[in-house]
């Protein structure tokens, strides 16, 4: 796996839609499939270059995998991983922070168990530290592992419109992009078929140094950015055993300390750490995880589980097909952050030998760009649920 981190030399604008608005918001983050085609193009303006084998291995094999590159903060102090805040974190409305790292007892609360709990609703619950009694929000965004939330420096440019025959400003017409502000890192991973194409590819274009244009307005200077950090480290999944023993010890936790309800012998939870395109057998797009999507994406068996929970968010995906010039056909994801809580009349090295591949491989459509990758029964549920 080739880990990489970016800079922000230029103000960065990352269309969430093709929706024509006065004001057009950006994405947080940037999405695998715009450093897949940013690296891409950079391959292909060089000298001489074509579509060769390396291209092949590099951009299209089955095996590539670019996540999403996800914010860590500014050049100065920056985190060294970051993660999206599942939908069941809330914070106090007015210290927002971690609870187990923060002084004080506000900050975030993983709700996921008092939701299942609650049969699907929340309860109607205040911060508990002591004398605060602040309504608790969702805490949306990003947090870093090791660290506390990571915040997210952006602000509106106001430009004016190109007129479309003369090329010339057009007149009366202004209008406001959000851009991600400069001086911003952000970072993710690339992984390919093997350490030693990773290793080519590492060698022969990402470079420490190398400057890519990403996203929209890039010939009005926005979009300019720089690999400031690579490291190829090796990344073997989970064996059966370890996870055996891990998907043991949450759902031992969740049915006896938190005492959710689950009348199969064991619970396990996914949380999305991208997000993730479903589509069924007729090409309609999902906008949640059923053990029927299960039963077809991973395994037939877990097609038997039932789900205890779904805390899930939608979006339209639009992008930009480079080669063609064109839009590409809107899509529905599920956000990341998503959670789905699911019981099964399974032992664990069973369902084990199920999930094994899940984490590495990801779950559902166009997985090659970073969509649906998950973590199974993260231990943020565990770390930052109330006891
Ligand atoms: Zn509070």
């Amino acid at each position: 796996m080739i880990s990489i981190k970016l800079k922000l030399l230029k103000p960065l604008h990352l269309a969430a839609s093709h929706t024509v608005a006065p004001m057009a918001s950006t994405l947080d983050y940037i999405p695998g499939t715009a450093v897949r085609g940013a690296l891409a193009q950079k391959y292909l303006d060089q000298p001489g270059q074509a579509e060769d084998q390396d291209f092949k291995n590099w951009f299209l094999a089955d095996e590539v995998r670019f996540s999403p590159l996800l914010p860590l903060g500014t050049s100065q102090k920056y985190a060294s991983a970051c993660e999206p805040l599942p939908l069941t974190a809330f914070k106090c409305k007015l210290y927002p922070g971690f609870k187990t790292r923060d002084a004080g007892n506000h900050g975030v609360r993983d709700m996921l168990f008092e939701f299942i709990r609650g049969h699907g609703r929340l309860p109607d619950d205040r911060c508990e530290s002591q004398g605060c009694e602040s309504h608790l929000i969702p805490a949306d965004g990003f947090y870093a592992p090791d660290g506390g939330l990571i915040e997210i420096r952006k602000h509106l440019e106001t430009r004016t419109a190109i007129d479309s025959q003369t090329e010339t400003a057009a007149q009366q017409q202004l209008f406001s992009l959000e851009v991600l502000e400069e001086e911003q890192v952000f970072g993710g991973s690339i992984e390919l078929a093997s350490i030693e194409q990773e290793q080519l590819f590492t060698q022969k274009l990402m470079r420490e140094g190398l400057e890519l244009r990403l996203g929209a307005a890039r010939t009005r200077g926005l979009g300019l950015a720089q690999i400031i950090q690579v490291s190829t480290i090796a990344s073997l999944p989970a064996s059966q055993k370890t996870l055996a023993a891990r998907l043991t010890a949450f759902s031992e936790y969740a049915i006896n300390d938190q005492q959710i309800e689950c009348d199969k012998r064991l619970c396990f939870v996914l949380t999305l750490v991208s997000d993730c395109v479903i589509r069924d057998e007729f090409l309609r797009f999902g906008g949640t995880i059923t053990p029927q999507v299960l039963g077809r994406y991973v395994h037939p068996a877990l097609a038997n589980a039932s789900l205890l929970g779904a805390f899930t968010r939608t979006r339209m995906v639009d992008g930009w097909n480079a080669a063609q010039k064109n839009p590409r056909p809107t899509e529905i994801a599920i956000c990341a952050g998503s959670v789905f809580a699911f019981g099964i009349d399974a032992a664990a090295p069973e369902l084990a030998a199920y999930l094994q591949y899940l984490e590495r491989d990801g779950l559902g459509e166009r997985t090659q760009e970073g969509y649906g990758r998950l973590v199974i029964d993260h231990e943020f549920h565990k770390q930052e649920g109330q006891r």
